[in-house]
């Protein structure tokens, strides 16, 4: 590839230009080179801004910043009639940026010179701010989905997590994509330590930009926006004065960090619960004389676990996947029962992926739906809901939990509105409702159930005109709901359940019951109360 200088006066060039993070002395000398010898600059506004010295007076086009593959085809057309372009992206051209659509928009036969120049890309200026996390191997991953679906990104941050990869997150979070970036840190919390040391930069190098480090645990707590990347370190990251590094080399894998597994009874059904089914169950097939360990997503249900199942181990809290592996595996697990959540698809997903690779019989305890759509609006997923949200009511109770939160407060128009929240009495979750701007008048930190008769009472003096839910059924309050909004005269919506392939599954405690003794081997006698 010639110089770029001396082909001012030959053939185009089309100059892919990198100009760093923000300011100009992270701008490489050729960049400034490849710009001054170009008489056509195609680039967005906002970076255009930082390289002004270099084009003023050429000729400059810069569509908005959605129009990206126009800014491509422009600058090809421009190269094509012989002219010397420089098209620029910040950070690096080459990194979720114009550079690959360039190369789509160009023709084989096309014979315009083409000069990549790279940059400081936010990866490393925003690591470079935190001290030296990405020392070792890492990855990265963008949360934008416009340019792949969404489960691809959810896949990818599971390999990354269970590689415990050092990884930095780009296209963060944005109005029309609130939720996608808690979703991501639950699949790394679900392979990764909590304790993960991690940095949130937002602005590097440009006026204004702040970093701060954080443990992995503490990040769902934050909002983040579109100028932000998460740098997420891996089991060796430490602190070193305000700084995080990753040591270069380290080599006891296995060993670091030791996983503390409780000691739980070996050879026991595990009851993945969190509802009151579940317990119910774990309760039944205690009494029948089986070690049963009962595992919670939280410390709250661990409590109730505790309190409400005789004779039972508990062991709450998000574990992850590999300390679940293990535990299941050195405990000789006998069976997976699966009550959890009908929409913690995640969750359920996991077990099934553990009990195939283990070889643990699995089966799913899955609450009928009560869904009846002559007297509630069944939406897709949350999003779906938001929209409708936003269009049907002002003054919209969700009764969602709190995963979901951002995609609704944060949807296109909901400004408009004024958002309540029902949640768990938990501060991880109170807190991120604050961070989101949820006035704290109409935040209600309760635990359920909630009767009928509560909730319209609630309902009538919030003054509300919309109420969103989940199909969580039976046990989930559903009815409660859909009785208390049905006699207000409130728009009722409710989010479908998310769709997973169950290997087996029943719909009742008793079924589960019988089917486990027969997972077992043995037939149970009957429960006690039902003896004749
Ligand atoms: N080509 C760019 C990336 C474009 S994607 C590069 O190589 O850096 C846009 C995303 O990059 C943003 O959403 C944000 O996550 C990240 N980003 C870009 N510049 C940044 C900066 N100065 N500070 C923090 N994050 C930045």
């Amino acid at each position: 590839m010639g110089d770029i200088m001396s082909t001012a006066d030959g053939p185009g060039i089309l100059n892919l230009v990198s100009v760093g993070p923000g300011m100009a002395d992270f701008i490489l000398p050729r960049a400034v080179q490849a710009l001054r010898a170009s008489e056509v600059i195609v680039g967005y506004e906002l970076y255009l801004q930082w390289i002004r010295p270099w084009i003023e007076g050429k000729e400059i086009h810069s569509p908005p910043l959605t129009r990206e593959r126009e800014r491509a085809r422009l600058a090809i057309e421009a190269a094509r009639l012989g002219r010397r372009v420089a098209l620029v992206s910040s950070g690096d051209i080459g990194i979720y940026a114009m550079a690959s659509l360039a190369f789509e928009e160009m023709r084989e036969d096309d014979t315009f010179e083409v000069a990549v120049i790279p940059g400081v890309t936010a990866a490393n200026a925003c690591a470079s701010l935190l001290g030296a996390p990405l020392s070792h191997d890492f990855a990265a991953l963008s949360l934008s989905d416009l340019m792949c679906p969404w489960e691809w990104i959810e896949q990818r941050a599971r390999h990354i997590g269970a590689a415990d990869l050092a990884c930095v997150l780009y296209n963060v979070q944005s109005q029309a994509r609130a939720d996608g970036v808690y979703r991501v840190l639950a699949i790394l919390q679900e392979h990764k330590s909590p304790d993960t040391l991690c940095g949130v930069v937002r602005n590097a190098y440009r006026p204004g930009g702040s970093a701060s480090v954080h443990r992995l645990a503490e990040l769902p707590a934050l909002t983040f926006d579109m100028l932000t990347t998460i740098v997420i370190g891996n089991r060796f990251t430490r602190r070193r004065r305000r700084w995080i590094y990753t040591p270069r080399g380290y080599h006891a894998w296995s060993e670091a960090p030791a996983l503390a597994l409780p000691a739980l009874p070996a050879r026991a059904v595990w009851v993945f619960a969190g509802t009151g089914d579940g317990n119910e169950l774990a309760r039944r097939l205690a009494a029948e004389g089986h070690p049963v360990v009962v595992s919670t997503a939280t410390g709250y249900g661990g409590e109730v676990a505790r309190l409400s199942c005789q004779g039972v181990a508990v062991w709450a809290g998000r574990q992850g996947m590999e300390p679940r592996r293990q535990a299941l595996e050195r405990g000789a697990a006998r069976l997976i029962l699966d009550a959890t959540h009908p929409h913690a698809a995640q969750i359920s997903a996991q077990l099934i992926e553990l009990a195939r690779q283990l070889g643990i019989p699995y089966l799913r305890l899955e609450r009928p739906s009560l869904l009846d759509a002559r007297n509630a609006i069944v939406c897709d997923d949350a999003a779906d809901a938001a929209r409708r949200a936003i269009e049907l009511g002002r003054r919209i109770f969700l009764a969602t939990g709190s995963k979901d939160l951002a995609t609704f407060v944060r949807a296109p128009g909901a400004e408009r509105c004024e958002w309540f929240v029902r949640l768990t009495p938990d501060p991880e979750r109170l807190s991120r409702a604050i961070a989101l701007g949820i006035a704290r008048e109409r935040i209600l930190a309760m635990q359920g159930p909630f009767t009928a008769e509560f909730n319209r009472a609630l309902w009538r003096a919030q003054r509300i005109d919309c109420v969103v839910t989940k199909d969580s059924g039976d046990t989930g309050g559903y009815g409660e709901k859909q009785s208390a909004a049905g006699e207000l005269g409130i728009a009722l919506l409710v989010i479908r359940r998310p769709h997973v392939d169950y290997p087996r599954q029943v719909a009742s405690v008793e079924e589960a019951v019988q089917a486990a003794a027969d997972l077992l081997g043995a037939r149970m006698p009957p429960a006690a109360g039902a003896m004749p």
